[in-house]
């Protein structure tokens, strides 16, 4: 069976750097796709309470059978809970739903610089009560940008694990990543295939035909050898398949740095940009 790398955290917990997104995953159908990622082989399911199906992530990982130790799962805190009540309160849900007693990871999952009066520390340091309680195996933040995180280090005590940024060949979104490099935060690339926007470009897709894999495979294998985390999305069996089978080849520095050189910088961008996005689901 194929070995996933795992990424050390900067708190002595490690974490699959290939795992299972269900962003966009009806919630009824969310079991079954979990199930048959995991009969794959994956082990590190990505999910949050703004998508709806934490149940059914939950509900395929009891049916699969496995441990709850053998899969490391991460879910977000919605954007209507940055109170640290409504935190707490949302917290408490998050796990009732998964119908587990503690994540390996939450996260925040937007800043909304632009709400809360810009106060986004007070939430963090109630994530920090979810870790220091343990029911929080690790605690990170997702689409921070390096002034965002910058105050974080100013104001609070728990250095974020990670940061789950976009991040794909049309956007590099190079300081943001380089800050988590200097800083101990391993980066998660989120919208790793730019949900299917990269993968007909002719620099990916020579490259592929070279290597006998798919556009996807050869992009998903840049992450992997950038040293990010990733959990593409897919309800399609035989991508899951694919998806998963990134660790038989190897890109040569030739490959990655014209892979790289694709970066649109904010033209790239295929989601909002963190620091005006201020969706609060009704
Ligand atoms: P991805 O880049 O993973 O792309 C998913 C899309 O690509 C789907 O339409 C899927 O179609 C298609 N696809 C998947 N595999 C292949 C393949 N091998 N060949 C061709 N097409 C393929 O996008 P996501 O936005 O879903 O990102 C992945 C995960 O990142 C999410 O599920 C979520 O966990 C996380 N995320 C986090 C965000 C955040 O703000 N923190 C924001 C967005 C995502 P199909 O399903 O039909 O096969």
């Amino acid at each position: 069976m194929t070995t996933v790398p795992e990424i050390a955290l900067n708190n002595g917990h490690t974490i699959p750097q290939l795992g299972f997104g269900v962003f966009q995953i009806d919630p009824a159908e969310t079991a079954d796709a979990v199930g048959q990622a995991l009969e794959i082989g994956y082990r590190h399911i990505d999910t949050a309470e703004m998508y709806g199906n934490e149940k059914g992530v939950g509900e395929g990982i009891r049916a699969a059978g496995l441990d709850r130790s053998d899969v490391f799962v991460t879910s977000k805190l919605n954007n209507g809970f940055h109170r640290p009540d409504d935190a707490r309160r949302a917290f408490d849900q998050t796990l009732a739903d998964l119908g587990f007693d503690y994540v390996d990871l939450f996260l925040i999952h937007w800043p909304l610089p632009t709400l809360y009066d810009g106060d986004y520390v007070s939430t963090w340091q109630t994530l920090e009560e979810f870790y220091r309680e343990g029911r929080a195996r690790s605690i990170g933040v997702s689409n921070f940008q390096p002034s965002h995180l910058r105050r974080l280090a100013q104001e609070t005590q728990v250095v974020p694990a990670v940061n789950q940024v976009e991040v794909h060949p049309y956007l590099d979104n190079t300081e943001v990543r380089a800050y988590g490099a200097d800083h101990g935060i391993a980066t998660e690339a989120w919208s790793p295939i730019a949900q299917g926007g990269v993968l007909h470009d002719p620099e990916i897709t020579t490259i592929a035909d070279r290597l006998g894999k798919t556009p996807a495979q050869v992009v998903l294998r840049w992450h992997v050898q950038r040293g990010d985390i990733i959990f593409p999305k897919s309800t399609t069996p035989s991508r899951i398949k694919e998806n998963f089978e990134l660790f038989d080849f190897e890109l040569t520095d030739a490959d990655l740095t014209a892979i790289t050189a694709l970066d649109k910088g904010e033209e790239g961008r295929t989601g909002p940009n963190p620091d005006a996005f201020d969706y609060v689901p009704a």
